[in-house]
């Protein structure tokens, strides 16, 4: 049998002679026949137990002639691959049998072994089976005989089947990197393959493009169709972005409603040009959902990769400038990135494209000012109030982000959130203190009432335990549709109270539109109110809410000589750093204990 005089195997020879060696004791010509007989039968037995060895357990098992390049291999494992027992030895079988991609990761590691670099020669590869098809194996190998010289002669070693675990592997990378919904690249592979391009050096005189594109109308079609309409909307959207941008280029899924192309190999801005005009009109085309009929529009953004090095982030930075500009001209619109929209965008425009990543990462988070009563001296709610920890500038704060975000539509998403996580919050307090969480005009316009119940419903927070802050400005918009929504949500139980009062232009007359629990005199005022003018306006608000059954909080009280004239003047609550300054959310009960032992003292 062929797999038996190829390699004899001189390893397992050596054991043998060592273990029956003291069986060797005659002397002369007997001796000497003898010790032929036994050498021959210690040679059968090896033979018998390297073959029984083969045909046990492991799959494969090779033994290489390092000096002139045969290998030979167990049957099985040659049956395995589709080869006859004869076919693979005395020939070059690494040519034939180890994947043409992997090959020279193999030859490596054997070479590094061979140097005496590692203990045993290890590599993952793939295997060519004589039909053409492949599997993924692991090869071990170790020397196993050198000449004087130290030059190895020969190697054995093992070849285990992997294919399972390198399926399973790519099957849990093939899920990191991809949308669920659409298959599409998701945002991480698509900044690996930027990662790549942006790396690679130019090649002539070819260029790539970044287009990101907003869908526009989607939230209706998801409000009206449901989740499942939205998302069968989402795969046929995905469909057509790949026809449209066919072989040349990567399409990603990079948010809800948002899409990212890459466009290689362009000529320049004109080939981008035409695919984005594509696009726009590939999408336009009405899309049948459930037998209904549905138009969606695009908005997208371009940037070409620049002739000097810029970072991924950049770039989509520069795409999604140019996004928002699209976004701002009007629907289906296509606007590509040139310096001077960067210099319009300045920092407030890149704190957007910042905060849409830190909403989708957590980055945001509520802390919570006490209000106390000047009556009882006790707290009776909290007012959370957001905080925004970004990952390069620190902590952001809500005067500067919460425009942004307003301008942007983002805070409805944002607010939502915000509600959400006060009332969960909350729930861990004493049942009597109320959270209040400041909600934004811009809410207002998409479905606030919503929002408040989810967060209500979701927390198990009684309603009555809800206070919303809401400026004049949200009632200067649309009075009637803002107050009819605040009569809805007090009827809920939710408590509403007026803030920054003074601040707005007609403050006075808002407050006979709508009955609300509390007013908030705006900090200004009580900074001043040291002043006649200040106090008088003070004076004149207090005795409104009085006669109108509002109580009255004084905002950013700071001193007590500020504290003690906010009491004279018959304020109701206070809030301000005299007391403390807005704590997280992990510090309020101990702000609580804290308290109650000093009333107590
Ligand atoms: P606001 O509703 O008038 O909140 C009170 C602001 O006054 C808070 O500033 C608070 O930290 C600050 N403050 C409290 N006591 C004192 C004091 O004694 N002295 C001084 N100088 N300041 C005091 P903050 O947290 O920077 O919030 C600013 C504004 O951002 C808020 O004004 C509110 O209009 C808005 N905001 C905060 N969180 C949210 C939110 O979740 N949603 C919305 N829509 N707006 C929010
Ligand atoms: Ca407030
Ligand atoms: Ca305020």
């Amino acid at each position: 049998m062929s797999r038996r005089t190829h390699f004899p195997g001189r390893a397992f020879r050596d054991a043998d002679a060592g273990r029956s060696g003291s069986r060797i004791v005659l002397k002369g010509w007997l001796r000497s026949v003898r010790a032929l007989r036994a050498s021959e039968e210690r040679r059968r037995l090896g033979e018998e137990r390297l073959a029984l060895a083969l045909d046990s357990g492991v799959e494969g098992i090779w033994d290489s002639n390092l000096a002139n390049g045969t290998i030979w291999m167990s049957e099985r494992w040659l049956a395995r691959l589709g080869y006859a027992v004869d076919a693979i030895e005395a020939r070059q079988p690494m040519d034939h049998i180890v994947h043409a991609g992997d090959r020279e990761r193999l030859t490596l590691a054997m070479a590094e072994h061979v140097r005496g670099l590692t203990s045993t020669c290890e590599c993952e590869h793939r295997v060519v089976c004589r039909d053409g098809t492949s599997f993924w194996v692991l090869t071990r190998g170790r020397v196993v005989e050198r000449d004087r010289t130290g030059r190895a002669l020969r190697a054995v070693g093992t070849q285990i089947d992997i294919t399972h675990r390198h399926e399973a592997e790519a099957r849990a990378e093939y899920l990191a990197l991809h949308d669920d919904l659409t298959g599409l690249p998701n945002r991480r592979l698509l900044r690996h393959r930027l990662d790549r391009v942006v790396m690679r050096p130019r090649e002539g005189r070819s260029t790539v493009a970044v287009l990101t594109c907003d869908l526009d109308g989607f939230k209706t079609v998801n409000d009206t169709l449901g989740h499942s309409g939205g998302d069968r909307l989402l795969r046929i959207v995905a469909d057509r972005l790949l026809q449209a941008v066919g072989d040349g280029g990567t399409v990603a899924r990079i948010g809800g409603d948002e899409f990212a192309l890459v466009l290689e190999g362009l000529t320049g801005p004109d080939e981008a040009d035409a695919v984005a005009g594509h696009v726009i009109a590939v999408l336009g085309a009405p899309i049948e959902i459930d037998g209904m009929v549905v138009e969606i529009g695009v908005g997208i953004g371009a940037a070409m990769m620049p002739s000097e090095a810029i970072t991924v982030d950049d770039l989509l930075r520069r795409a999604d400038i140019a996004l928002y500009e699209a976004k701002t001209i009007g629907r289906d619109t296509y606007r590509l990135f040139e310096p001077a929209l960067a210099a319009r965008h300045s920092s407030r425009h890149l704190l957007a494209f910042d905060m849409k990543e830190a909403i989708r990462r957590g980055d945001f988070f509520l802390v919570y000012q006490p209000v106390i009563d000047l009556v009882t001296d006790r707290v009776t709610s909290f007012e959370a109030l957001m905080r925004w920890h970004h990952p390069e500038r620190g902590l952001i704060s809500p005067g500067e982000f919460i425009p942004v975000a307003e301008e942007t539509g983002l805070i409805v998403s944002l607010g939502a959130w915000a509600l959400a996580e006060a009332c969960r919050e909350a729930m861990t307090w004493p049942d009597e203190i109320r959270v209040a969480v400041n909600v934004s005009t811009v809410q207002f316009q998409h479905d606030l009432e919503r929002s408040v119940s989810s967060a209500l419903d979701g927390a198990s927070l009684s309603t009555d335990r809800l206070k919303l802050e809401v400026t004049e400005s949200a009632l200067m918009r649309d009075p009637e549709g803002v107050v009819a929504t605040l009569h809805r949500l007090r009827a809920l139980g939710v408590k509403i109270a007026l803030d920054d009062f003074g601040t707005g232009y007609s403050s006075l007359s808002y407050l006979r539109r709508f009955p609300f629990d509390k007013i908030k005199i705006d900090r200004a005022f009580i900074k001043d109110i040291a002043e006649p003018d200040a106090a008088a306006i003070v004076r004149a608000v207090v005795g409104l809410g009085e006669r109108l059954g509002m109580g009255i909080v004084a905002e950013g009280v700071e001193t007590t000589e500020q504290l003690e004239l906010v009491r004279s003047e018959g304020c109701d609550e206070v809030q301000g750093f005299l007391f403390s300054r807005p704590l997280p959310a992990n510090e309020v009960a101990a702000y609580l204990k804290s308290r109650r032992v000093s009333a107590a003292a």
